[in-house]
């Protein structure tokens, strides 16, 4: 197949192209390089261009037949997002109508679209199913509920088919170590807590250890971004299959501690982590944990890495090999 994936240069974009590449598709990257990484882009097929902007998007579709998008590219940070909600529907509602538009113009009728738990904001119930109701706590998470409910829209009008697809915390890296998760302003807990060991951030804060949870500390399902990858897959081939069109959590079904991953932490390097307690955080819900029954049952995926431990060495050896970032 080919496909084009959007925000093809950043985290799970890349490693998006590289599952494509191993599984004999022919992706094609398309990013405006905002926050992704050119190195980043395994593929030959690169496209700079805004989803913005239909004619960077018709470029693209016009010379290539693309069977269908995995579309990544979004601004993705709750805190961001607070201080500057315009820009979150700008980029990324405004961004997808723009690439559902093009779709049009093209023909293009397959869609797997990178949503995340964040539309749960507090959830009432763990694990989290997608029966679970979505009251999103952030400008993020809004518009990537407003983006779900307009590709539904878009579908019955269209006749646009879509999975989209609800992560909860990605982490990991490539066995390779040639991608992995690199940001300017790194805000995600794993990546933090490797430049620190690698002594590139001086101090690392947990927040938090007063939550209503057995040490304390928030409670995530860490899921290894290949694993996620490759859920895009089978829902893209359940799409070609004649698969109707839903909406799956991704997660590993599994929670653990920020104080879990600091120990797996100082397994998967054979080093000590330091830190100190900070306040909550502002906007952190205390367990955030998957139902992923329902992918497993109907995409037939199934997530291959569940240890911590071995999630956090792909980390670091990414991050070992790029110090400075690409
Ligand atoms: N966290 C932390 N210190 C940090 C970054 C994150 O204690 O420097 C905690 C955060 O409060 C949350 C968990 O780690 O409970 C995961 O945070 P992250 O930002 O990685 O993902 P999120 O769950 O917010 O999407």
């Amino acid at each position: 197949m080919k496909v084009l994936v959007t925000g093809g240069a950043g985290y799970i974009g890349s490693h998006m192209i590289a599952e494509l590449m191993e599984n004999g598709h022919e992706p094609i990257a398309f990013d405006n390089l905002s926050t992704g990484n050119r190195k980043a882009v395994l593929c030959d097929g690169f496209y700079p261009g805004d989803i913005r902007n239909p004619v960077d998007l018709d470029r693209v579709f016009a010379e290539n037949k693309i069977d269908a998008v995995i579309h990544f590219a979004a601004s993705s940070l709750v805190g961001e997002s607070m201080e500057n909600p315009l820009k979150y529907y700008n980029n990324n509602v405004h961004g997808t109508a723009s690439l559902l538009e093009a779709m049009g113009r093209h023909g293009v009728r397959n869609i797997v679209f990178s949503s995340t738990a964040a539309v749960y904001g507090e959830a009432d119930e763990v694990p989290i199913s997608e029966k679970t109701p979505v009251k999103p706590k952030s400008p993020y998470g809004e518009t990537k509920l407003a983006i779900e409910k307009m590709i539904a829209w878009a579908s019955g009008a269209m006749g646009i088919n879509y999975i989209s697809l609800r992560y909860f915390n990605a982490c990991g890296a490539h066995k390779s170590g040639d991608i992995g998760e690199w940001r300017e302003n790194e805000t995600h807990l794993i990546p933090i807590i490797l430049q620190n060991l690698l002594g590139l951030r001086k101090n690392f804060r947990v927040f938090g250890n007063d939550y209503d949870t057995p040490d304390g500390t928030c409670i995530r399902d860490y899921i290894h971004v290949m694993d996620l990858a490759r859920a895009h897959t089978a829902a893209m081939m359940y799409l070609f299959e004649g698969g109707k069109s839903d909406i799956f959590n991704l997660g590993i079904g599994k929670g653990f501690s920020v104080l879990q991953i600091i120990e797996a932490a100082e397994k998967a390097t054979g080093r000590k982590v330091n830190f100190t307690y900070e306040g909550r955080r502002a906007g952190d819900p205390a367990v955030l944990v998957a139902s992923n029954e329902k992918a497993r049952k109907i995409l037939s995926w199934e997530s291959v890495e569940d240890d911590p431990v071995e999630i956090i060495k792909d980390a670091w050896n990414f991050y070992t090999r790029h110090p400075g970032g690409y």
